[in-house]
Parts: C-alpha cells; sequence; structure tokens
C-alpha cells in the first residue's frame, strides 16, 4: 500500500458539564465539569481521524485534563512523517517519546484508527477484528446518595431501557449495604448489576458490608479496595464476583490479575487502558482468561462513546457485560453520529472509522497544532 503520512496535529479542548449536577464518590470526591481534550490528525492526503481523552477528574486514577495535553506536546511531534494506519508502530513512536501516561496516548491512537477506516471504508470495529450481531447493552452509572434516591435514579433509567447498573458506594458499611439493597430492590430477570466502590473500601469495611446484605442478592463487586493487596485478600474471603477496574490499566497488571486468579473480569476503560490498539489486546487477554469485560471510558463524549461501541461491538457474547453510555453523563455534545441507544442497546454504525461528524462549532479553534 502506499504509504500515507499524518501531516498535522490539532488539539481542541472542552468542558464537558455533568449532566446530573454534582456527581460524588467515595472518599468525599465530587465531580461537576469533566475537562474533554480532542485530537484531529489530518494525513497528507487530507483525511482527518478524531480521538477523545476525557479523564474523571483528577482524583480517579493517576491521570488528569493537564497531563493529557502536556503529553501530547510531547508525544505528536514524533508522529509527524507516520502512517497512522501501522496502529502498533504509532504506539511504539508514542511509547519512544514518553514513558507510561497512557490517557495521553489514547486521543492519538484513537484518531489513528479513524484514519485508518476511513482510508480502507471500513468501520474500526471491522479493522478491530469484525463485528458481532451483539445488540450491546448499555450501562447507567448511578452516583452514591441516599439509598431512597439511589433506587429512584436506577428506576428512571430502567424506564429508558437500561438493563445494567453500575452502583456506587464505598462510604460506611451499614449504609453501603443499605445503598446496595435499595438499588437491587426492584431488580428485574435479566438485569444485571455491578456494585461499584471505586477502592473506597478497606478489607474491614468490605467484609462487614457484605455481611450486612440480605441473602440472595445478584451483583458483582467492582474496584471493592484502592490497593492490589486488599483486593486479592478480599476476594479469598469472599464468594462474591470481584471485577478489577482502576487497578487493571495495563498488560502487566491484567496478566497479572489473571496470574493471581484475582478477579472474574475487568472494567476496560480505553483512556485508562492507553487508546484502542492495547485496548484490543487487553480484550484478547481477557477472553483468552473468559474474563467479562465492561467496555467503558473515563468518562467523555461522543467521541470517547464512538471508541466504546467499536471495541464493545468486538467482544464476543458471553465475554461482553455492557458498555458505559458515558453521553449520559456530559451535558455537551460534540460530535453527530449513527450511536443511537434504542431500549438500552446500542450497536456500531456501518460508516468508515468511527462514523462520527465533529461539531466544529462546538469545539472550537484548536488550541495548540503540531505539524
Ligand atoms: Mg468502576
Amino acid at each position: 500500500m502506499a504509504d500515507l503520512k499524518i501531516e498535522r496535529i490539532d488539539v481542541f479542548q472542552v468542558d464537558l458539564p455533568y449532566s446530573g449536577g454534582v456527581y460524588r464518590l467515595s472518599g468525599g470526591r465530587e465531580y461537576r465539569s469533566f475537562d474533554a481534550t480532542l485530537v484531529r490528525i489530518t494525513t497528507d492526503d487530507g483525511l482527518e481521524g478524531w480521538g477523545e481523552s476525557t479523564p474523571f477528574g483528577s482524583t480517579w486514577i493517576a491521570s488528569h485534563a493537564l497531563g493529557v495535553r502536556s503529553g501530547i506536546a510531547e508525544i505528536a511531534p514524533r508522529l509527524i512523517g507516520l502512517d497512522p494506519r501501522r496502529v502498533d508502530r504509532i504506539n511504539d513512536a508514542m511509547d519512544g517519546a514518553l514513558v507510561g501516561h497512557l490517557h495521553a496516548k489514547t486521543a492519538l491512537d484513537v484518531a489513528c484508527w479513524d484514519v485508518f477506516g476511513k482510508s480502507v471504508g471500513l468501520p474500526v470495529c471491522d479493522l478491530l477484528g469484525g463485528r458481532t450481531n451483539v445488540e450491546m447493552p448499555v450501562i447507567s452509572s448511578i452516583y452514591m446518595g441516599d439509598p431512597d434516591d439511589m433506587r429512584k435514579r436506577v428506576a428512571e433509567h430502567r424506564a429508558l431501557g437500561y438493563i445494567a447498573h453500575s452502583v456506587k458506594i464505598g462510604d460506611e458499611p451499614a449504609e453501603d449495604a443499605a445503598r446496595i439493597a435499595a438499588s437491587l430492590a426492584d431488580k428485574r430477570p435479566g438485569e444485571f448489576f455491578i456494585v461499584d466502590a471505586n477502592g473506597g473500601m478497606t478489607v474491614e469495611t468490605a467484609l462487614r458490608m457484605l455481611r450486612l446484605l440480605p441473602q440472595g442478592l445478584d451483583f458483582v463487586l467492582e474496584a471493592p479496595c484502592a490497593t492490589w493487596r486488599e483486593c486479592v485478600s478480599l476476594r479469598r474471603r469472599t464468594d462474591v464476583p470481584i471485577i478489577f477496574d482502576e487497578l487493571a490499566t495495563d498488560d502487566a497488571s491484567i496478566a497479572q490479575l489473571i496470574g493471581e486468579d484475582a478477579a472474574e473480569g475487568i472494567g476496560l476503560k480505553i483512556s485508562k487502558n492507553g487508546g484502542l490498539t492495547r485496548g484490543r489486546r487487553h480484550r484478547d487477554i481477557c477472553v483468552a482468561a473468559g474474563y467479562t469485560i465492561s467496555v467503558q471510558e473515563t468518562t467523555g463524549s461522543d467521541v470517547a462513546f464512538a471508541a466504546i461501541v467499536h471495541l464493545g461491538q468486538t467482544v464476543p457474547e458471553k465475554n461482553l457485560r455492557c458498555v458505559l453510555e458515558c453521553r449520559d453523563i456530559v451535558a455537551l455534545k460534540t460530535a453527530d453520529g449513527n450511536f443511537d441507544v434504542r431500549d438500552g442497546r446500542v450497536t456500531a454504525p456501518d460508516t468508515p472509522g468511527l462514523g462520527i461528524t465533529p461539531r466544529l462549532d462546538v469545539l472550537g479553534e484548536p488550541v495548540v497544532s503540531y505539524s
């Protein structure tokens, strides 16, 4: 094939207000708005590819929005002149420019996949291995609050067609038990609940909380504790299925997870895990291990959601738990595309690349450009 060259990289910044006012997580963490970075890669023959990286504030994992743009400043000059379709080589070049900082690499990596798809007339999901015929359930994100209020918010999402819910806890054991019981009180057949503590519990509070629950509640427990040791210790002493999220970020941690038989699955967040090239590898490792996978993002707008949908669309049905409807969390639309959620489910469009058309009036002028 004739070479295609990255000629220009434009970086855009936009604030995404939280759609529900104040988002609360364990440890007193609060979020009102998310700082999004979008990139546009332009090739020498005029193709454009888009990617997004929107960290969940600066207090979720070791990533932050200013770091995305500082990381891109280190990396972008090294990508000029490279062929964006050689995605593994692009990632080699990014790793050669900057160690770690996976969230900074994500927007660039995703934009390369968008170009790749447009250059060959195929949707990204087909380049990632080929689409399944699964109509993917989207999962709600129910922030931590008063138990009755959480029950109400689950019901509101159920009325919209959601069959999967991520319920946030990580506070006092009796309060957390009440939150879980209330959120699951109206559970219907086929509904799925992830109870997510975002690392907010100790082994002690987690064990106490689990003892306080009514028998027979059907849920998986995600990210119970902040450290690897605590999560593994808890896992050895409970029969509740454990899912890793914040601690499953790269090849090494996912391999270790499987080696230690420390979980039943992971939350694969594309920015956290470094983009679609690495996400593809993490998908394959997890499928080989028999894990379940929730394909998600660390919030984000329409471009981030498109990446989630394309990767999710390649996960075999028995391994795919859900995809995150991150657009539900933010109150700003940055792009258009055929990503309608119907009856709580979504499928990837057939359009080449990601299948999105950015709203340039929303994005404004680039904050910085590299060429
Ligand atoms: Mg989580």
